[in-house]
């Protein structure tokens, strides 16, 4: 017999959640709580005592000694420090106290996080503040236990230096918009609408032992070298394949782990490459699947250590295999839980349903540049564009029925051929559209698939609160425009006619259904005026375009100084890692590889005089020889060029822009070049000689 799981019992059992609130508080806090999660009105403070403590008396009945203020800065992990409740007494012992202040703000000393120069290290004070939409939640480790309060993080002038303010804002933003337009639209009862999201997050699995002998995985998350193994992933086998029980064992024990976190982890299987999985959880409000997909990723890199295994994050752990992404799910939903992103059944709702949509379309292509750049990163600069998916260049797959639908429209008042009614959305005549989930093309950037967009872009690796927070702003962006227009309409039907029509026509160059990865739609997109931008140097300009801070700023995302010191901060991001990655190279190649290959070169040459001694056939060790000699020299002076390219990219002045192109242009370029000698010498040396594990051992023993 199996021991018994008790799901329902494990769920959220570590979570300061609605029930435990609910149990736990006096009634007129809980209500005045529950109006400012809801509703989004300001926190009383005379509450927040009261809430502390509870807080606190339940953390410890858990087994909490500390609590931490837990945030994300701008180093895309997240950050805690952690204070125990003790307070001393006269007496020399301690109470356990924790206050309603110290849980509404935090002022952790901030000058180690970056800031892109938004804050002098002489104004190092930073503030947490409450996030009280995301619920508390404890962390419990092999050596630990902390209550852990989800916290926005600012500086001291309120300056967003982490990933969570933007995200709110983008909300209330989104929020205030799709209500307003809904109003127009006559749907009056509806007060508030969320974004709700699922992520869903793949990653590799391998084995800790042969991981800890590969110093490029442990400082870069990638491998910088390895020839292709005899087997990739052409044989389809992986994907959905039955799981081994050793990764059985490491997904029971995530499930159990992220259910204790109320995450809601519901799909995995096996993903394209040979130790690729990938994990699902239900979608939830944007803020909270934010946190969550936080918190997943680093109970992910803990339970693998338990199974001896280890979880890799990056976007292209191994070169010539598929990488890992983050597709993110994101639909909205009205305080009534309609999603608006429903085709709906009736005609009426049609309409709404449409303008919506056009309203998306709208959005990204008239910011395609800033959706690409949510999604940028250097790891994700392996992925991106590199013959898998997605390609590089932004646009949207709509369907057959959609698209049908739209065309109708543009060509004016068309017959239906799907039910043969008039075409003309302002008059509430349009077809019943069927949920079309079947019809699916996964090599879309950004795929409406059925009641919801698919953004498949994201790092693996990354925050989701990018993609959203920009996703959010220029919906609402469109959306605006639209109720602008509509509110001030005379004739309202032929208005939103003309609204859906006219956007239609002017964004549809946006729409593609067909082959993402053909060298057709790359000269087809240019054609298009479509931006095809390639890597993460040439995609952040675009956070600091005229067009991107007005827009920020008309909806009180960022601000203008926000936006340059977060684009700064990502030039910074890439040199860093540019910069480890080249170093990491250099000590490999310096340290491991070519003392292997000299020594065995040595036997071999060894061998071949034993032969000639005796008269032997000579001319398979003297080929072997001349391969590694010719190999062996190839890299030698690849080295010596990556070398002196990262030394200058060291001493580089001037603006971290340039630094970064510098990176990109001669550095990057020099580790390309480094590894193909490599890799070939890999294929001659004695497996017994090479000096950590191959891509075959990596990828297939477990
Ligand atoms: P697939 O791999 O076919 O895209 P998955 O089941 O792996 O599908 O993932 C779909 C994700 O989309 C899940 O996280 C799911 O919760 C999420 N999702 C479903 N409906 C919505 C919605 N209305 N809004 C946001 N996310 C949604
Ligand atoms: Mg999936």
């Amino acid at each position: 017999m199996k021991e018994k799981i008790n799901v329902s019992e494990i769920f959220g059992s570590h979570v300061f959640n609605d029930s435990v609130m609910k149990a736990r508080l006096p009634k007129a806090v809980y209500k005045d709580l529950k109006k400012t999660i809801e509703e989004g009105t300001e926190l009383n403070p005379a509450i927040a005592d009261v809430v502390a403590n509870e807080m606190k008396e339940w953390a410890i009945e858990k087994g909490a000694t500390h609590y931490t203020h837990w945030f994300q800065p701008l180093t895309g992990v997240t950050a805690e420090k952690h204070d125990a409740f003790i307070n001393p007494t006269d007496d020399g012992k301690v109470l356990l106290e924790f206050s309603g202040k110290e849980l509404i703000k935090g002022e952790p000393d901030a000058s180690s996080f970056p800031s892109g120069g938004l804050r002098a290290t002489f104004e190092a004070r930073g503030y947490t503040a409450w996030d009280c939409t995301s619920p508390a939640f404890i962390k419990e480790t092999d050596n630990a236990c902390i209550l852990c309060i989800p916290t926005a993080f600012c500086s001291y002038k309120g300056e967003a230096l982490d990933k969570k303010t933007p995200l709110l804002r983008s909300m209330q933003a989104l929020d205030i918009q799709t209500t307003r337009l809904l109003n127009v639209l006559g749907n009056k009862n509806v007060k508030r609408v969320s974004t709700s999201v699922g992520p869903e997050q793949e990653y590799f699995l391998v084995d800790e032992e042969k991981y800890k002998q590969r110093k490029d995985l442990i400082f870069t998350g990638r491998t910088l070298f390895g020839a292709m193994p005899p087997k990739g992933q052409e044989m389809d086998d992986h994907y959905f394949g039955i799981i081994k029980p050793r990764i059985e064992g490491f997904m029971k024990d995530l499930n159990i782990e992220a259910w204790k976190l109320g995450i809601s982890a519901k799909t995995e299987h096996n993903e394209v490459a040979p130790a690729q999985h990938e994990l699902a959880p239900i979608y939830n409000s944007n803020n909270v699947a934010t946190d969550h997909n936080q918190l997943l990723m680093e109970t992910m890199r803990r339970v693998a250590r338990r199974h001896g295994l280890k979880c890799l994050l990056h976007e292209k752990p191994f070169a010539g295999i598929n990488g890992s992404g983050k597709h993110n799910n994101w639909s909205m939903i009205t305080d009534a839980g309609v999603n608006i992103l429903d085709p709906g059944k009736t005609p009426a709702e049609n309409t709404q349903f449409l303008i919506f949509l056009t309203a998306i379309i709208k959005g990204v292509d008239q910011y395609a540049d800033i959706l690409r750049v949510s999604a940028a990163s250097h790891g994700n600069d392996h992925r991106l564009g590199a013959a898998e998916a997605p390609p590089a260049i932004i646009s949207i797959f709509l369907g057959d029925q959609l698209q049908d639908i739209f065309d109708q429209i543009e060509h004016g008042e068309a017959t239906s051929s799907l039910q043969g009614g008039k075409m003309r959305v302002g008059v509430n005549t349009l077809p019943y559209l069927n949920r079309d989930a079947t019809d699916r093309n996964r090599t879309s950037p950004l795929a409406f698939t059925g009641n919801k967009f698919e953004f498949r872009m994201p790092p693996s690796s990354g925050s989701i609160s990018g993609p959203n927070f920009v996703f959010n702003t220029i919906v609402a962006d469109a959306l605006k425009e639209f109720a602008d227009q509509l509110e001030k309409a005379e004739d309202f039907n032929e208005a939103v006619h003309d609204l859906i029509r006219d956007t239609y026509i002017a964004h549809k160059r946006i729409i593609f259904d067909g082959n993402g990865y053909s060298e057709e739609w790359k000269q087809e997109a240019a054609r298009r005026g479509l931006p095809n931008i390639s890597n993460t140097v040439d995609a952040i300009p675009a956070l600091i375009t005229d067009k991107a801070i007005s827009l920020f700023e008309r909806h009180h995302v960022l601000s203008r100084l926000e936006l340059h010191s977060r684009a700064e901060i990502n030039y910074e991001a890439y040199i860093k890692q540019i910069n480890i990655e080249a170093k990491t190279m250099i000590d490999i190649a310096s340290k491991q590889i070519r003392p292997a290959v000299l020594k065995y070169a040595g036997s071999v040459a060894q061998s071949l005089a034993a032969i000639k001694s005796v008269g032997g056939d000579t001319s398979v060790a003297e080929e072997l020889l001349q391969e590694i000699n010719e190999n062996i020299a190839q890299f030698h002076k690849a080295l010596k060029h990556l070398e002196e390219v990262a030394e200058q990219a060291q001493l580089l002045k001037g603006s971290s822009r340039s630094q970064a192109v510098f990176c990109r242009d001669y550095v990057f370029e020099a580790m390309q070049a480094l590894r193909v000698p490599a890799d070939a010498l890999e294929m001659l040396v004695d497996e017994d000689v090479w000096p950590f594990p191959t891509y075959g051992e990596l990828l297939y023993n477990i």
